[in-house]
């Protein structure tokens, strides 16, 4: 499909070409849909074989952007920005800022923060060039890491996936078996092992399985966590893991976890509905680190609020399931129901006259 119909079809507002020859910049901003607010979503660094290949995915980042910040009630909508470059070898100082001075010719349209790629030091020299900046470090002022939060609303959605596939909230005594053992996994863990829920990991990296050890977790391999004996499956390392390779091999009642974009395809949601299996669409049950970064937007961070607002995901993911058992659709369809009503109904408002 050519860009421009692709954009048309899908509801995309905006794509930004940008190019710096001195600085070596090559970057594309997506906006999607501003209906909510200003567009926002996080800068990814990756070294893309095509600018095909990342426009392409800054287009389908960015719309999913905007379902996620519209189900999680906040008042954004969704956008992307990619730097073709790899981010070991080829980030510089000069190549962010050329990438903040762009961002901020955009006027507030778009709001960039950390992704795969970037960290809290590359928003630094974001910010030096433009205030439409967010997920700094806390010590400039910004909410900081994301992954504390995204844990929190991972553990949050899946007491709530709990509820409606054991009748009680409570994860003690369950069995989760978590694929990755990163930045967002810990903390899933972590809140966990205080609810003492019995808690196996995988990793494809011996530092992290090490700490998995050291904290007393049983540890098995990548391929054999599919079929780990649990009543919950938590993907916290990549996406496409739910497809029909693996979801014959689940043992779980329920699916939650943070990694983005986990089902390989829409049949897979739907398997897992036919299967009585309970999942826990990953954009509403990782939209912790989103949230968090939104409590920095227009004030001071304020932490509490930021973590009161991330444990409404168990409301949020309460409701999903409640459209998906009155409509008899997945709850990833669901998912999208909530944030495109959401969607309609705030476009729906009428325009009023303001004399200036
Ligand atoms: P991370 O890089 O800290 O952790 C990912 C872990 O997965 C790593 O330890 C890696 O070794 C492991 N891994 C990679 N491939 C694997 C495989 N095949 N089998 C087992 N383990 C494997 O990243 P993170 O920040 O914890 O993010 C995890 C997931 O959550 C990603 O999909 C990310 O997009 C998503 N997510 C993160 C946030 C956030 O706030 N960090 C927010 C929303 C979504």
């Amino acid at each position: 499909m050519e860009i421009l119909e692709q954009m048309g079809a899908e509801g995309h507002e905006q794509l930004v070409m940008v190019s710096d020859a001195g600085s070596g910049l090559k970057a594309i901003i997506a906006i999607h849909d501003t209906t909510l607010g200003p567009a926002c979503g996080g800068t990814r660094i990756w070294p893309y074989k095509s600018e095909q290949e990342a426009i392409r995915d800054a287009l389908r980042l960015s719309r999913a952007m905007t379902y996620k910040a519209a189900a999680a009630d906040l008042p954004l909508g969704g956008g992307k920005g990619v730097i073709i470059a790899d981010s070991h070898t080829e980030k510089t100082e000069a190549l962010v800022r050329a990438y903040g001075r762009f961002v901020d010719t955009l006027g507030g349209r778009y709001l960039t923060t950390t992704d795969v790629g970037s960290t809290g030091r590359d928003m630094e020299y974001i910010k030096q060039e433009t205030d439409y900046v967010v997920g700094l470090p806390i010590n400039s002022g910004g909410s900081g890491d994301t992954s504390i939060m995204t844990g929190l609303g991972v553990y949050m959605g899946m007491k709530a996936c709990a509820k409606e596939a054991w009748g009680m909230e409570s994860l003690t005594g369950k069995t989760v078996a978590v694929q990755g053992f990163g930045k967002v996994a810990t903390h899933v863990v972590q809140h966990l092992m205080k609810e003492d829920a019995v808690v196996v990991v995988t990793d494809v990296f011996g530092d992290a399985l090490d700490r998995a050890r050291d904290m007393g977790l049983t540890v098995v391999k990548p391929d054999d966590i599919y079929g780990v004996d649990c009543d919950i499956f938590s993907p916290c390392a990549l996406g496409g893991v739910i497809n029909p390779k693996t979801i014959p091999q689940l043992r779980c009642k329920v699916v939650a976890g943070g990694a983005n974009n986990q089902l390989l395809s829409d049949a897979d949601g739907e398997e897992l509905h036919h299967l009585g299996i309970v999942y826990g669409p990953d954009y509403i049950v990782n939209s912790g680190g989103i949230i968090n970064a939104e409590a920095e937007i227009g004030r001071k961070y304020n932490p509490d609020r930021a973590r009161e607002k991330t444990e409404r995901i168990y409301e949020t993911t309460e409701r999903v399931i409640a459209i998906s058992k009155i409509e008899e659709i997945p709850t990833a369809k669901a998912a999208d129901r909530l944030a495109e009503d959401r969607l309609k109904s705030v476009r729906g408002i009428r325009r009023v006259y303001r004399p200036t």
